[in-house]
């Protein structure tokens, strides 16, 4: 092994495993760019926060490639956009409650309009902000693309064909858009960023399995469970119970934890999730339900850890078999393919996650916002 290898090793540092990014390109036309993250967290997120974290990196890269972008979020968020807080507090214990969200967005739509009577219009609004954006979309004098962040499933799914048509939807995987309801009208698919030279790779493997995300049973950390008992091997679980979920952890998680082989280590963040990502000897993802990404998936891979997935949603479209991990149909499976994870290299892990590079993610929201901006200008519909 040379040098520079056995250094690698020992230190697990961040490498480069692919060509620089052809994503980097800077645009030829730039836009100006209303961001409309939701209220409840920060951006970047300090521990839990999918949503919040891609809207972190998308509004970097786009301020990065020339963009002029301001940022209506929770108080409390950092970006090389211009930040506009719009309520005095950030609200992460009242998810999805509609006074807060209403209060929200109506103020940033208050801002829209002030932008435009001080003669700097916005060109186009991004939306990550729950269903009231979208919703109201026509009610506002600018084109607006929508990512869908959560799945189609029997409350959205009317949602959607209801009001897709106000604005321009974008799903975040190709097993996500196939599940939209006609009337969701999807004009693109644009996978969810991950800064992949942020994160440490792991060569230096440690024994243990690891399972990180929202506490429920669609995530699947009781099946986690049920693989780390039939290998034998160490499971850490580290993850938040959010509101209505204290049952579910009560019942099916507290009862297996031992403090030995089944450890709960709480809501992890910043260089500790990392580190925690790097070290695993595998990650599990037993997921029972059509998940449209599944950032966690591509943070192991970007710490160079292979991914053992069930067969759903977006984890065909990120883990290939037998490359970066395994594709499996159930527990049983998983638990049999278990320990060819030594097989798959960190290497080939974190290659596999470079094809989400931020300003790849960036350039094919450009594209969304220049096809928003030609309905509106062309008078079809968005
Ligand atoms: N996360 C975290 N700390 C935790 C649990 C989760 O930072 O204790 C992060 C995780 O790393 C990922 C996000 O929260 O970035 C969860 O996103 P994902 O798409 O996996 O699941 P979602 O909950 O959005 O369905």
């Amino acid at each position: 092994m040379s040098e520079q290898n056995l250094y690698r090793q020992l230190h697990n540092e961040v490498q480069r495993t692919a060509p620089p990014d052809p994503g980097r390109q800077k645009p030829e036309r730039h836009f100006r760019i209303a961001m409309l993250a939701p209220p409840w967290i920060p951006i970047p997120p300090p521990g839990y926060g999918g949503i919040e974290y891609v809207v972190a990196l998308v509004t970097d890269a786009l301020v990065e490639r020339g963009h002029e972008v301001e940022l209506f979020c929770a108080p409390g968020s950092r970006s090389k956009a211009f930040v506009r807080p719009l309520l005095p507090e950030a609200h992460p214990h009242e998810i999805e409650r509609a006074l807060i969200e209403a209060d929200h967005v109506s103020r940033a739509f208050e801002a829209f309009d002030q932008a435009a009577a001080a003669g700097h219009p916005f060109d186009v609004v991004h939306d990550h902000c729950g269903y009231t954006p979208l919703a109201m979309a026509d009610r506002i004098d600018l084109p607006l693309v929508h990512t869908v962040h959560g799945p189609f499933d029997r409350e959205t799914s009317p949602y959607y064909d209801h009001h897709g048509h106000k604005g321009n939807v974008v799903c975040i995987s190709r097993s996500q858009a196939g599940m939209a309801p006609p009337g969701a009208d999807v004009k693109a698919v644009v996978y969810n960023p991950i800064d992949v030279e942020a994160w440490p790779v792991g060569y230096q493997k440690q024994d243990y399995l690891l399972w990180v995300g929202r506490f429920t049973e669609e995530k699947g950390p009781q099946r986690a469970i049920k693989v780390a008992k039939a290998t034998g091997r160490r499971l850490i679980l580290a993850g938040v119970v959010q509101p209505r979920q204290e049952r579910f952890f009560a019942t099916e998680i507290e009862p297996h934890l031992d403090g030995r082989q089944i450890e709960y280590v709480g809501e992890v963040g910043g260089a500790r999730k990392q580190q925690l990502f790097a070290d695993a000897f595998a990650f599990l993802m037993p997921i029972a339900w059509p998940e449209p990404f599944g950032m966690v998936m591509v943070e192991a891979l970007a710490a160079g850890t292979p991914v053992l997935a069930f067969d759903h949603g977006a984890a065909v479209e990120i883990v290939e078999h037998g490359v970066n991990g395994f594709l499996v149909h159930d527990e049983d499976e998983m638990a049999e393919l278990v320990e060819r994870a030594a097989e798959i290299k960190p290497e080939d892990c974190r290659r596999s996650a470079e094809r989400f590079s931020p300003h790849r993610v960036a350039a094919g929201y450009e594209a969304a916002y220049a096809g928003a901006m030609e309905r509106a200008t062309s008078g079809a519909p968005a």
